[in-house]
């Protein structure tokens, strides 16, 4: 039975990740910084399950890391932990560094003193966010990074680690550079999750309004469950490389907030421009969107389009859950939970 370990196993991408690898046979160790239910909410269907093991750690600390390798003797790695939110990285630069730039060096450090080089795979989540102010459209494996955040700055560092200790020690070590990938299990700061829930809550009068930022920025949104199935691809090949991980297509925060309220029987208009911008539910006559500038970046991603004919050859990896089936798949949590009583 192989047996893999995946750091962050808490979050969207890890708790999707061992699900995805439970399914495929593997015994699966998840590192999660702690076990209140919070936490790991989203491990609630696995936790029980025989090839499941949690385990309490931190990967600030090396001796937690190079221990829990020695002791699972994994055969594949995931490093998905991190803080998710580029805006936070501001806030905390030189914590968030800690965990995303010195992190993985800590894995892949481990990696080698427990010599382990033949054996473990590694994967190191990158990020869109490493093209940042994007030097080329679309951006690929060889486009150059243009960091605009410390979350950035990090997984760039992070990446050149993995690429430096493949090529120097010969570790089976691959970056994935994952455009943005939402689910039902994203956090409340990312619009998606917000645009999901709020309006949600406004089909069922329990809030009164929506505010965004810039209603016209763009991203390609993929689902979770189709990209943590690229990680996994990325470690099953003869050699290592690095893969840009995206659906290809573009929408706007305003598509996504439309779709959502044709799900929710919410008949919106938009009325007024710019910043005095508002959305109206027709039915009601109520303002339900407005628009605040607070929540406009000041160093906005820019023409960020992904060319991911690498992943589609080498790989055999394409998106199978569309864009509208997501924002389905997100507005149809809300209202489950919202049956269930679950409050996530
Ligand atoms: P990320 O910035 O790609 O990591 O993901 P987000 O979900 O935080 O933001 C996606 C895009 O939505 C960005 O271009 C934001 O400027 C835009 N956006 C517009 N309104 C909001 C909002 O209220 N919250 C957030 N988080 N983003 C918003």
């Amino acid at each position: 039975m192989k047996r893999a370990f995946i750091t962050g196993v808490g979050g969207q991408d890890g708790s999707y990740l061992a699900e995805l690898l439970l399914n495929k046979g593997y015994e699966v160790h998840g590192l999660i910084r702690s076990l209140n239910t919070q936490k790991t909410i989203w491990l609630q269907d696995i936790i029980n399950n025989n090839n499941f093991q949690l385990h309490c750690g931190n990967l600030n600390r090396t001796t937690d890391i190079t221990d829990l390798i020695h002791d699972i003797n994994p055969q594949e790695i995931y490093n998905l932990a991190a803080e998710s939110d580029a805006q936070v990285s501001f806030i905390e630069p030189e914590e968030i560094s800690n965990t995303l730039a010195f992190g993985p060096i800590r894995i892949l450090e481990s990696i080698k003193i427990l010599n382990k080089m033949k054996d473990i795979k590694f994967y190191q989540a990158g990020s869109a966010e490493m093209f940042g102010h994007a030097q080329e459209i679309p951006q690929s494996e060889t486009t150059p990074f243009h960091p605009l955040s410390p979350y950035g700055c990090a997984k760039v560092y992070a990446y050149w680690m993995t690429r430096t200790y493949r090529e120097k020690y010969g570790i089976y070590a691959v970056n994935g550079i994952l455009f943005n990938h939402e689910s039902p299990r994203r956090r409340l700061e990312f619009v998606t999750k917000k645009i999901t829930n709020t309006l949600y809550n406004i089909s069922i009068n329990k809030e009164s309004e929506l505010v965004l930022g810039n209603l016209n920025a763009k991203r390609d949104w993929g689902h979770a469950i189709d990209f943590v199935e690229a990680m996994w691809l990325m470690l099953q090949q003869n050699s290592a490389d690095d893969y840009v991980i995206a659906t290809g297509a573009q929408h706007t925060v305003r598509e996504f907030a439309e779709k959502c309220c044709k799900i929710y029987g919410i008949d919106l208009e938009w009325q007024g421009e710019e910043i005095n911008e508002v959305g109206l539910n027709k039915e009601t006559g109520n303002v339900i969107i407005k628009i605040s500038s607070e929540l406009f970046r000041p160093l906005e991603m820019r023409f960020l389009s992904a060319n991911c004919s690498r992943a589609e050859h080498v790989l055999g990896w394409k998106p199978r859950i569309s864009f509208d089936e997501l924002i389905i798949d997100m507005c149809n949590f809300e209202k489950k939970k919202s049956t269930h009583g679950n409050n996530s």
